[in-house]
């Protein structure tokens, strides 16, 4: 079966690389193998995350790469295809060892892809996973004849629960030091370059010779939860209420840690103020810093719960019928299949969601997707969702979920309605099928499901300490400069703002400042969408990112020193008025800027990539442009209908 080995000249890399198919549980091994001492890191010249640890084997440490997931090393998109190069094309960064995971339940396109792999002519281990899910299945495999055909040690291994892992450290160590590539099946040596149809039926063959199947009563099991999960009615209700549970366990939970959050930074806040002098610079760092960041970080507990959940439900098999249910939408409306993934990134962020919809090769498909991309509720939309639902149901988690449904599903609406409008005018062009795998139904992993909402939270406060903390003190400064320039004692005076009377002393201070210019002057254009000038000042402040929008209204209108505490942000919120005494903050005004920023782009880092992406400003500008032009429609139409129902 097989030709002879050849030794392979890497013994100056240290590099063992882990490589398979998306969700073989490449990550769950990568963790027993580093026993989690992991750190994600940049891979040179992409924006790719590539997690790194140590191995050690009785020869000594190596450097343990994870690599994203493949399903062919020929078929890679652009941002996995850079990772491979500086991976495995570049010699002295060539890996010392592979070892290949493949998932014993999919057995024929990983083994499909193990051909690829496997003709690299490295020294490699294949690492056999979800071993006890084939057996469940009633799948027989037999090790000795997979080995012999594969011509590479295979080890069986159950990732999740640490079985196999010694066996898999043991032929690692002998591999290395024997340094031999894998000698290579007859039939990939055969061809110069074989194609894939002769890749798959090696794979189909090599299948049929090693494993046995029994039909086990798992199968129909699978086959009904699928049929009721993808069915067009059944499914998409199933997708709603789960979305449903999701926030409704946001907003249940959060409660807890998100008072602690305040409350700790209110203390902080307060303690640092009394230890400054007073001043402008006490001022720049209570009422700048802390509260700015402040206001953010408060939502971390939201955003690691919500990804908590997605971890949970894309580790149930449960996610890849969603896609399913949503594939049959989206080809109707004229978006690709292939866009589900990149629209259930955009979920997270936006940039990723973009980044993976480079996986869609038609270009019109590309452009479309990317378009509507952003309108998908990403997490920094998640703290002004949080904070208007807070404005208006404090009380009931029932109708706080029930709004965070609708406005999530406002973005999906929105971003299948503009899809639909492209593909009919600017962007027409044939569809092209899709292919959907189904992943097998599992127990979903708790410990990964934490990992990733701490990574997840990891991300945010990164932010919040950067990017947020950065925007804050500009903010600051816009707020304070020019002061007041009579700093009085009978304060309490009419200033007049576009032609009404406020009495109000802290927004008297305010008023002089260049961002109250700002959002004056956006005023008149803003005002009949239920906004004031200090609503401007907020979303002129979080053009950038659009999160900050939570900070700036807590500087706006907590200047008084203690904007740090959300409660007092949100009492604040409700007791703001307009100038004719009625309150600011109505149904109709909240809703009215809840639909606002669903809507719009407010976010400068999305921008760049569209950019990036699509190859020209043009498409960003015009991303910007109607994202823009929607949400003030969108806004307007839905304040001056509830004010014309008597909800204003
Ligand atoms: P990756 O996408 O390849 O990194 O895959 P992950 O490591 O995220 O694993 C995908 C899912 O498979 C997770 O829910 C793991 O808990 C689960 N998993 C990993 N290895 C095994 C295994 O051997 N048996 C079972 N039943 N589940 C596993």
């Amino acid at each position: 079966m097989s030709t002879s080995s050849t030794n392979v000249s890497s013994e100056h890399s240290n590099r063992v690389v882990l490589v398979g198919n998306p969700n073989v549980g490449k990550t769950t091994l990568f963790n027993c193998l580093t026993g989690l001492r992991m750190k994600t890191a940049n891979f040179p010249g992409t924006t790719l995350d590539i997690l790194s640890g140590k191995l050690s084997l009785p020869s000594g440490e190596r450097d343990l790469l994870d690599l994203p997931g493949l399903y062919a090393l020929d078929s890679a998109n652009a941002e996995e295809r850079v990772a491979l190069d500086a991976i495995l094309n570049n010699d002295s960064e060539k890996p010392a060892l592979i070892i290949l995971i493949l998932d014993a339940t999919n057995l024929v396109r990983n083994l499909f892809f193990a051909a690829q792999v496997l003709r690299l002519g490295i020294p490699t281990v294949i690492a056999l996973n979800m071993v006890d899910l084939a057996k469940n299945s009633g799948v027989h495999i037999n090790y000795e004849s997979l080995e012999s055909h594969l011509s590479a040690p295979v080890i069986p291994l159950v990732a999740r629960k640490n079985t196999g892992i010694e066996q898999l450290i043991d032929r690692c160590e002998t591999v290395l030091s024997e340094n031999t590539a894998p000698a290579l099946p007859k039939l990939l040596v055969s061809t110069e370059n074989p194609d894939n149809n002769m890749l798959y039926t090696w794979a189909e063959s090599v299948y049929e010779s090693s494993v046995e199947h029994e039909n086990a009563t798992l199968g129909r099991k699978t086959e009904m939860a699928d049929k009721f999960f993808t069915h067009p009615i059944g499914g998409l209700l199933a997708f709603m209420s789960v979305l449903f549970v999701v926030f409704y366990l946001i907003f249940s939970f959060a409660g807890i840690p998100m008072d602690f959050i305040d409350g700790t930074m209110g203390s902080f806040g307060e303690w640092v103020g009394s230890k400054l002098p007073e001043g402008l610079f006490q001022q720049l760092i209570v009422d700048g810093v802390i509260a700015g960041v402040g206001g953010v970080l408060i939502f971390l507990p939201q955003i690691c719960i919500l990804f908590f959940c997605l971890s949970l439900l894309e580790d149930t098999g449960y996610l890849a019928r969603a896609a399913c249910v949503m594939d049959k939408h989206l080809r109707r409306v004229g978006l690709p299949g292939k866009a589900f993934v990149p629209m259930l990134a955009a979920h997270a962020c936006a940039i990723p969601g973009i980044m993976a919809a480079r996986t869609i090769e038609d270009r019109q498909d590309r452009l479309t997707t990317i378009m509507v991309l952003p309108l998908l509720t990403c997490s920094a939309r998640l703290p002004v969702y949080a904070m208007i639902t807070a404005l208006l149901f404090p009380a009931s988690a029932a109708k706080g979920a029930a709004l965070f449904t609708g406005a999530y599903l406002l973005g999906i609406i929105a971003a299948m309605g503009m899809a639909f409008l492209f593909r009919k005018t600017l962007l027409k062009g044939d569809m092209q099928p899709m292919m959907l795998e189904l992943p097998n139904y599992k127990v979903p992993s708790f410990k990964t499901a934490f990992l990733t909402a701490y990574e997840r939270g990891k991300i945010f406060v990164r932010k919040a300490g950067t990017v947020i903390l950065a925007i804050s003190i500009v903010l600051w400064a816009l707020m304070t400069f020019p002061q007041a320039p009579v700093p009085s004692e009978e304060f309490i005076q009419d200033i007049p703002i576009n032609g009404t009377q406020v009495v109000q002393q802290p927004q008297s201070e305010l008023s002089y400042s260049f961002a109250a210019k700002m959002g004056k002057g956006l005023e008149p254009i803003i005002e009949p969408l239920g906004f004031d000038w200090r609503i401007g000042v907020g979303i002129v402040a979080s053009f950038a990112a659009r999160e900050v929008v939570v900070s700036a209204l807590s500087v706006i209108f907590g200047v008084e020193g203690d904007g740090d505490d959300t409660s007092v942000l949100l009492d604040r919120l409700k007791e703001a008025k307009r100038p004719d005494g009625s309150p600011l903050f109505t149904f109709a005004s909240s809703c009215s800027l809840l639909v606002f920023y669903v809507l719009a782009m407010q976010c400068l880092p999305t921008q760049a990539v569209t950019k990036r992406e699509t190859g020209s400003w043009k498409w960003a500008i015009f991303q910007l442009g109607y994202m823009t032009v929607l949400a003030y429609t969108a806004s307007l139409v839905t304040y001056q209908t509830l004010v014309a129902l008597g909800m204003g």
